[in-house]
């Protein structure tokens, strides 16, 4: 874990540094690249982003009509027992999402937090005793530098004043990456691609990613932790598509 926790300290210098050249040259909006003064984001893009507002109460799926669930959530409940996505995945919040993943755009890293930290006083009140982000596999770890959903909890941790447990959870095989797979294919991918520690035991915990697609990761997430003794799990994603 070591050269992970000096990866964070060195991620943490470079966002200071990143913060004193924002001032020396005032921003850009991280989504259309237009003059967006101080601010990271546009007051145009700001205004376009979509709240995830009527929702599969079970797996956060956008609905066209409020719902306790969606069909297929009635069909085949999920391996987690409750989600929340506060906001869309769609135009321009996509772009964002994009530059944090594979652009280690700290801008970005900056509005996606401040985005979801906004919709805390809204979130659902279910009881929880722990973050634990979605691990990245070591390999890509090390080819990216560091992991989205980690840099996403870690602020959602600090503002709830609740722990985040990185060591919770951890991937035991490097997989395929889940875009351009069918939601079949997703599911075969991770089987077994997650181990959980035995300290969920007891535990109601949620598992944070970025952006929650088909599910496939949540799902296979939430069946190690419960497997490991976890009582409730709950699946949170910044968007869902
Ligand atoms: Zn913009
Ligand atoms: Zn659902």
């Amino acid at each position: 874990m070591d050269d992970l926790t000096e990866k964070t300290r060195n991620s943490g210098k470079t966002a200071r540094i990143a913060d004193w050249l924002q001032g020396l040259w005032p921003g850009r909006c991280v989504a259309c690249a237009a003059a967006a003064g101080s601010d990271d984001l546009c007051a145009g893009c700001r205004a376009n982003l979509l709240p995830n507002r009527i929702r599969c109460l079970r797996c956060a799926l956008p609905l066209a009509e409020p719902a306790v669930a969606c069909g297929r959530c009635l069909r085949h409940a999920p391996s987690f027992d409750r989600a929340w996505s506060p906001w869309c995945y769609a135009s321009p919040l996509d772009l964002v999402v994009l530059k944090l993943k594979f652009g280690a755009d700290l801008a970005a890293a900056r509005v996606l937090g401040e985005l979801w930290r906004e919709q805390l006083p809204l979130r659902p009140q279910f009881e929880l005793d722990a973050l634990i982000p979605v691990p990245l596999a070591r390999d890509r770890l090390i080819e990216r530098g560091y992991n989205q959903a980690l840099e996403l909890a870690r602020p959602l941790a600090k503002s709830l004043a609740k722990p985040m447990h990185v060591g919770w959870l951890q991937r035991t095989r490097a997989t395929d990456p889940q875009s351009g797979l069918s939601a079949k294919a997703r599911k075969r991918n991770l089987a077994g691609a997650f181990v959980a520690d035995s300290a969920v035991r007891g535990k109601r915990v949620a598992v944070i990613d970025d952006v929650m697609t088909t599910g496939a990761t949540m799902q296979a997430c939430a069946k190690a932790l419960k497997r490991a003794g976890a009582v409730e799990v709950q699946a949170w994603s910044l968007a869902r598509v």
